[in-house]
């Protein structure tokens, strides 16, 4: 898939900005790999409450867990950092501005 929403480098190549667009909170583990990354502040932590059927949590004391969600959508550049870095493969890009 293309769009005519091309960035481009220093050298004056052209290049396709990946806007991140959504964030599996399933897979996610929270461990704020793309918080740090992000240069533009669009993650924020969140508390998702654990469902008492969900088998991934039978050991788990608390009634919630912290996963990642999009905070700032609008602010993104998509420079693909965030997907560079997460090791669940939780993020979803879109090239084009459908925010
Ligand atoms: S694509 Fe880049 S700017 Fe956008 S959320 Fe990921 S790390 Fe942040
Ligand atoms: S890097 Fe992936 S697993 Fe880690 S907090 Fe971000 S979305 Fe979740």
């Amino acid at each position: 898939m293309t769009s005519n929403y091309l960035g481009t480098t220093r050298g004056g190549e052209q290049w396709e900005p990946q806007f991140v667009t959504s964030i599996n909170q399933d897979t996610c583990i929270g461990c704020g790999r793309c918080y740090k990354v992000c240069s533009r502040d669009v993650f924020d932590l969140i508390e998702r409450e654990i469902d008492d059927e969900d088998e991934d949590f039978d050991d788990y004391d608390d009634d919630v867990v912290m996963v990642m969600a999009l905070a700032n959508e609008a602010d993104c550049i998509g420079c693909g950092s965030c997907s560079k870095v997460c090791p669940k493969s939780c993020h979803g890009h879109t090239p084009a501005m459908q925010l």
